[in-house]
């Protein structure tokens, strides 16, 4: 995926184990196989019914974990985090799991989404005598869960949800119990698959596979689930909005082999692609996919369209991760070393390039570019989302709108900006029936917030940056 270099970047994955004898070791390869997720920081914690221990690292999840380290890892049960920091920054301090100790008992916490109103909650928390420690808009959890009143956990966790808002799939541990937790709205994805007797939790389902795990079910918008002794049980926490899973996830972030909502995000994706061909046609020779994540999109395009799909150009898997680059000149440089283009496919031919979504514009223009040098005559651009008009607030990083091409720049000046032969992205109602959905109203399933800027939760000025302005609440 090209999301490093293209502004789009998700912000973690979640994993949990309850009740195998190997927890860490299935949450370590759960953790690798939601790698795409977060590349900055990997962690786990494991209970073995008495006390909780830690191992958390920078980098990716087998830079987090030396030799030996898991080995160190003892229990049935577990929690474990990929990170990419969008709120809060980089550093060990905000890894996660975090894990807080007390006399009493401990509590570990990994989250993926984002909190909205984090900053106005840490005010009052700090007001109340709290000491943080990390900059991670997920500790505000632990603190709110640690000074309830309630006597039960489960009720503990209840109230800490009701006061924040924002997009959240939680995992929490204690010694004696694991809970998971999906924000009102289910902006982000969790599941939950069986492992023999045993339970495990992911953000997407390629985890299970790769665990040999059987995917059950979600977990709902509002839902609290708790496992401990007795094993299983949920409780809705909050009424239940109607469910706006993350559009993005299925046109970009997810991996192609996960199930998100029971819908196969590779079939959603060649979907995409077969109804962009529908809406936008035209003559050419050859289509192509930006390796990875459009690729399915550019063999739906094909499918529909009834022209070859052809490998025009390939991702270089050697490179190493391309960290936040400053400049434009130097994401530029990102984009050269990891695409190169196929010259003996698109030398002397029409080329449809298919491509998952247009953030700053840079990429594009660079792979335009890069296609023509190698020969072709025509380059015409079709993206499988619509137009990203509005920043996102819920853990995607989609920059702020002054960045944000689309929010600036009608079709037209962004085809000539790009240098492209024409142009065309997906309408939000082809791209909901290419995910499987009904046409678009608020029970269409779908957070489509960065197209529209109808936010499905209120937005708190702290989380704005100061050139967004924001539309609708
Ligand atoms: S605003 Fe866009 S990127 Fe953010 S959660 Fe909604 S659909 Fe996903």
């Amino acid at each position: 995926m090209l999301g490093e270099i293209k502004g789009l970047n998700e912000e973690c994955g979640v994993f949990a184990v309850w009740g195998h004898k190997d927890a860490a070791q299935i949450t370590y390869y759960g953790l690798h196989s939601l790698q795409h997720r977060g590349q900055e920081g990997a962690g786990i914690v494991v209970s073995d019914g008495d006390q909780l221990s830690i191992h958390k690292g920078l980098g990716l999840v087998t830079e987090a974990f030396k030799e030996g380290e898991l080995d160190q890892l003892k229990g049935n049960a577990s929690i474990g985090h990929v990170r990419y920091a969008t709120a809060g920054g980089g550093g060990l301090n905000n890894c996660q799991p975090l894990l807080f100790r007390s006399q009493t008992d401990s509590l570990a916490v990994a989250h993926n989404g984002n909190i909205v109103n984090a900053n106005g909650v840490k005010h009052q928390l700090e007001n109340q005598g709290s000491i943080f420690q990390s900059t991670s808009d997920t500790e505000v959890l632990a603190h709110l869960i640690k000074r309830s009143v309630y006597p039960r956990l489960e009720d503990k966790m209840t109230n800490a949800l009701s006061m924040l808002k924002g997009a959240y799939a939680f995992a929490v541990m204690t010694e004696d119990k694991l809970m998971v937790a999906q924000d009102p709205n289910g902006l982000r994805p969790l599941s939950i698959g069986r492992l023999g007797d045993a339970y495990v939790v992911a953000s997407e389902t390629c985890a299970f596979d790769v665990v040999g795990a059987e995917y059950e079910r979600e977990v709902q918008p509002g839902e609290i689930i708790t496992f401990d002794e007795n094993g299983m049980h949920s409780e809705l926490f909050s009424n239940a909005a109607p469910r706006r899973l993350c559009s993005m996830e299925y046109v970009y972030f997810s991996r192609p082999d996960s199930n998100l909502d029971q819908i196969n995000v590779h079939t959603a994706r060649k979907n995409l692609g077969k109804q962009l061909a529908e809406e936008s046609p035209v003559e050419a020779d050859i289509v192509t996919g930006v390796p990875d994540s459009s690729i399915s999109a550019a063999i739906g395009y094909a499918e529909q369209a009834g022209i070859p799909y052809e490998l025009g150009m390939i991702k270089n898997r050697y490179v190493g991760r391309t960290f936040i680059q400053p400049s434009q000149e130097l994401r530029e440089q990102g984009v050269k070393m990891k695409l190169s283009p196929v010259r003996g496919v698109v030398e002397g031919k029409r080329v449809v390039m298919v491509d998952d979504s247009i953030v700053r514009g840079t990429t594009s223009r660079r792979i335009v570019r890069m296609l023509k040098d190698a020969g072709a005559l025509e380059v015409h651009v079709r993206i499988s989302s619509p137009p990203i008009t509005h920043p996102c607030f819920y853990g995607i990083d989609t920059s702020t709108k002054s960045e944000l091409i689309a929010a600036n720049h009608t079709t037209e000046e962004m085809r000539e900006k790009m240098d492209a032969d024409s142009l065309s992205f997906i309408s939000i109602d082809g791209m909901l029936k290419g995910i499987g959905r009904k046409h678009y109203d608020s029970n269409c399933g779908q957070c489509l917030a960065c197209f529209t800027g109808n936010y499905p939760t209120e937005i708190y000025q702290d989380t704005l940056h100061p050139h967004d302005k924001i539309t609708s609440g």
